[in-house]
């Protein structure tokens, strides 16, 4: 272990449905695993709240020491329209709507997921792992707990939910609640169970399928997580994570799963953490929601995708978090003081320093581990990154050093972006920058001669074609275009 160890790293443990003391099943080692998209569709920024979480918790791992191992799924099949075991699949659908194969689909928007993983400087994963590539073993892990766990319907192969014990633990769910899956599949012995092999309906030809002992189908969404989990970070492993809702049906089904499987009570994963939702004035933020908000619009719009991981690592990971523009706002106006902050350290300090030996900034680490240590609380963090640049006294090297440690955990970039970075401009600014440029050399020069109300003609004239002035901002960036 290292200096970063002082405190115990507690989580929230949704099993248990409390803190716990991260206890590696390896010695130094930590084995996550991260339900990741279903590549049906882009991601929204709620969904990428998701991975900056996981990024999170990975880096923070990774600052106490632990060699981290981390998997992050890519469901290219099997994710049903509804959670009800009745639908299409998501993938097939999208296909033929689009009149483009499910597997340049799948491609196309995993390499717009990624593209946004970078945007965001969430870490690569040690493994990406790709559910199509993984069906063979899919198929084996279904057969080793057929006999004793599932039965047959014309649809599929059902996971009887009876046979493990606790089935809903993690869901905390009674059986009332689960009314909307009652007889959503004709022939189900309970509610509860589930597909984990969907058969092709005969006569017709679906463009991801495979041989199974059960005929012509598919895997279902659950059997991969639990397939490629337990493949990749072993039958019993660190952290499982995932957005909120898995809570609900998708957890406690591969929880089921790994049961059965491993022949063992144990869930498959010691702690299970979710996010909770970004959501915006009318609700969770959602695909089906029609127009969602894609990182791609908040580039457009002119914010650098740095501006929405500040905003998320304001809140808690388990609290909702409203999204707004004035939000957004906020945050990027933040990440530019920061910024600004750190260019006059790195003016002043002329290397890092190889150690922090001042006490004061000891101290403000082992606050900075206090705060992450108590469940990720990033927002605890931030203040004291900031209150790390106000330091001036104290050694400008060994302030670099420690800023550079907490920044690989809240990983915004901060020792090689630069303000300029920060300028996107938006993609449907009305004037060009030049006709804006030429506008405030025309009101400087009035200013210069104090001829105030010509400045005043020339910011109400931008004002009414949507470019704000920002006099004073601190990216010396002097307009911007009205969201
Ligand atoms: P999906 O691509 O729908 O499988 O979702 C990918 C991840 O995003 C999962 O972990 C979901 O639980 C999570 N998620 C979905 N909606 C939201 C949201 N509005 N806010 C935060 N996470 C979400
Ligand atoms: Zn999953």
């Amino acid at each position: 272990m290292n200096d970063n160890a002082t405190y115990p790293l507690k989580l929230f443990n949704s099993l248990t449905r409390q803190m716990e003391a991260f206890a590696p099943v390896h010695a130094g080692e930590a084995r996550v695993y991260t339900c990741g998209p279903t590549v049906y569709n882009y991601q929204h920024i709620g969904n990428m709240r998701a991975y900056i979480f996981a990024d999170l918790l990975g880096r923070t791992l990774s600052w106490k020491g632990y060699k981290l191992t981390h998997v992050i799924n890519i469901t290219d099949v099997g994710h049903l329209t509804s959670d009800a075991d009745v639908g299409d699949d998501k993938m097939e659908k999208a296909a033929a709507q689009s009149g483009k194969s499910a597997w340049d689909i799948a491609k196309y928007y995993t390499d717009a997921y990624w593209l946004d993983i970078d945007r965001l400087n969430i870490r690569q994963p040690a493994k990406w792992a790709i559910a199509t590539d993984h069906v063979e073993e899919m198929i084996a892990f279904a057969n080793s707990i057929a006999d004793k766990h599932c039965y047959e319907l014309e649809s599929g192969l059902y996971f009887d939910v009876s046979t493990v014990p606790d089935y809903g633990r993690l869901s905390g769910a009674q059986s009332d609640d689960i009314e909307g899956r009652i007889d959503a599949v004709e022939g189900k012995r309970h509610p509860q169970d589930f597909a984990i092999w969907r058969k092709t309906p005969e006569g017709e030809t679906r463009q991801m399928e495979w041989d199974s002992p059960w005929g012509k189908g598919a895997p279902g969404w659950h059997l991969e997580c639990s397939q490629m989990s337990n493949k990749y970070l072993g039958k019993t492993f660190d952290i499982h994570t995932g957005g909120i809702d898995h809570r609900e049906i998708h957890h406690p089904n591969e929880i089921a799963q790994n049961q059965a499987h491993n022949c063992s009570e144990h869930s498959g994963a010691n702690i299970w953490m979710h996010n909770n939702f970004l959501i915006d004035r009318a609700g969770k933020m959602s695909k089906s929601s029609g127009d969602f908000l894609r990182l791609q619009v908040l580039i457009d719009r002119g914010f650098h995708p740095l501006a929405y991981r500040l905003m998320c690592l304001q809140a808690h990971y388990r609290s909702e978090l409203e999204f707004s523009w004035e939000n957004l706002v906020a945050a990027l106006t933040r990440l530019k003081r920061i910024l600004m902050g750190v260019e006059r350290l790195v003016e002043k300090a002329e290397a890092k320093a190889e150690l922090v030996e001042h006490p004061a900034l000891q101290q403000l680490r082992e606050k900075f581990d206090a705060a992450l240590s108590e469940d990720l609380n990033s927002s605890k963090c931030l203040p004291l990154l900031e209150e790390l640049l106000t330091l001036k006294k104290l050694p400008a090297g060994q302030r670099l050093t420690l800023l550079a440690e907490m920044d690989a955990v809240l990983g915004l970039q901060l020792t090689n972006l630069t303000r300029d970075d920060l300028r996107v401009r938006p993609v449907d600014a009305a004037l060009n920058e030049t006709e804006i440029d030429a506008k405030l050399d025309q009101r400087q020069k009035a200013k210069s001669e104090k001829d105030f109300a010509t400045a005043d003609v020339i910011r109400d004239e931008l004002t009414s074609q949507g470019v704000e002035l920002m006099d004073g901002d601190p990216l010396r960036w002097d307009w911007k275009i009205v969201i």
